[in-house]
């Protein structure tokens, strides 16, 4: 029989970490899925179980030029998001976020798709207010090192909500916090994957400043669970809604934690803190619990476990 539920839902970005993910999650649910990618963080091999997949399929293209397909739903996730990426090239970095949210929101109000896009804990910048509440304004360097990506992905949210308001689009914005997993680079750069991979190599644990600034690390299963339920939430749910988990931790900390879980020993090096590195970060996720039920289950040392995993065998290939 049919399956009246299912949709064409779009995933930009799906070759990515959180978008390959995503494209599986979507599958499983029965959903068509096109996985669009231009493959600059993405990889193939993170699709390359979908590949068979009946209902699957990717198009290798830019999400700055327009995208003419006709979907149901779009997840907007196009965007490099570790800073060693996004600021390798980052006017193609502002350029994603806005022309990408220009390209995919007329995308979306051609086929009167729902658009939820993947905005991030960046927006609050180096945060006054702690944790992060969604009525938050954020305290971003408009001209630093990071504002390619903050500032693209603020602009991006401006354009989402004045859709919203001027052409009646149905949006999701979800603002993500550091989320990690299997499927991540070895060399995406982020502090989770860095230390991991350092740590079974046996190579010293780059710990860029002291090592006091902290973070909020979210499992890759939590994270697409509370996508997919903003996506189905009522239209009256716009967000931003935060996404994270909000238990937190000093970066020294996660150090030990990984050097302690893979037995390595791995020395710990201090590096220069990057310019206009946040002191802190942790998601208040009051709304997605009430509006979405939603609440992260995976705890840091159950998420690091399949990660390690998933990184030793990768590196013993
Ligand atoms: P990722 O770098 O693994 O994935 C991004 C994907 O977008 C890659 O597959 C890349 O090739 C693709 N891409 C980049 N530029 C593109 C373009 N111009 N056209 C088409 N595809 C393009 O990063 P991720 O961690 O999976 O992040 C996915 C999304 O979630 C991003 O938008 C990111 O900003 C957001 N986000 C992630 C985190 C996190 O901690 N992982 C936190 C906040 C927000
Ligand atoms: N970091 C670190 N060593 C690394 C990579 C990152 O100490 O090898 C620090 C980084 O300076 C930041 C934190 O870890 O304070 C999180 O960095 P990441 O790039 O993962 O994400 P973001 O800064 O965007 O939250």
């Amino acid at each position: 029989m049919a399956n009246l539920l299912k949709k064409k839902v779009l995933v930009t970005g799906g070759a990515g970490f959180i978008g390959s993910h995503l494209c599986e999650r979507l599958l499983g649910m029965g959903h068509e899925v096109l996985c669009v990618d231009n493959f600059f963080t993405g990889t193939r091999e993170n699709i390359v179980g979908l590949l068979e997949h009946p209902y699957f399929e990717v198009l290798r293209h830019d999400v700055t030029f327009p995208l003419y397909v006709e979907v149901d739903e779009i997840y907007n996730l196009a965007c490099p998001a570790s800073p060693v990426h996004y600021q390798f090239d980052p006017v193609q970095t502002t350029k994603v976020c806005v022309h990408g949210a220009i390209n995919m929101l007329g995308l979306a109000r051609r086929t009167k798709a729902k658009i939820l896009q993947a905005s991030t804990s960046e927006v609050y910048g180096d945060p006054e207010e702690h944790p992060q509440r969604e009525s938050y304004w954020g305290r971003v360097n408009p001209i630093g090192i990071r504002s390619c990506y903050d500032e693209g992905k603020r602009c991006a949210e401006t354009l989402f909500f004045d859709y919203h308001r001027q052409h009646k689009l149905q949006i999701k914005v979800a603002r993500i916090f550091n989320t990690y997993g299997p499927k991540m680079r070895p060399d995406d750069g982020r502090v989770v994957s860095n230390f991991i991979v350092q740590a079974i190599q046996g190579e010293p644990i780059t710990i860029y400043g002291d090592g006091s600034q902290t973070r909020a690390f979210c499992y890759v299963d939590d994270l697409v669970d509370g996508l997919i339920k903003l996506m189905e939430s009522p239209d009256t749910l716009t967000g931003p809604v935060n996404l994270g988990n909000p238990a937190e931790f000093t970066i020294k900390q996660l150090a030990e934690k990984v050097l302690s879980m893979t037995q390595s020993a791995s020395a710990i090096e201090f590096r220069p803190l990057p310019g206009d590195d946040p002191r802190q970060r942790r998601p208040d996720i009051t709304l997605a619990g009430e509006a979405l039920r939603w609440h992260p289950e995976v705890s840091l040392e159950q998420g690091l476990r399949p990660t390690v995993a998933y990184f030793r065998s990768l590196l013993a290939q």
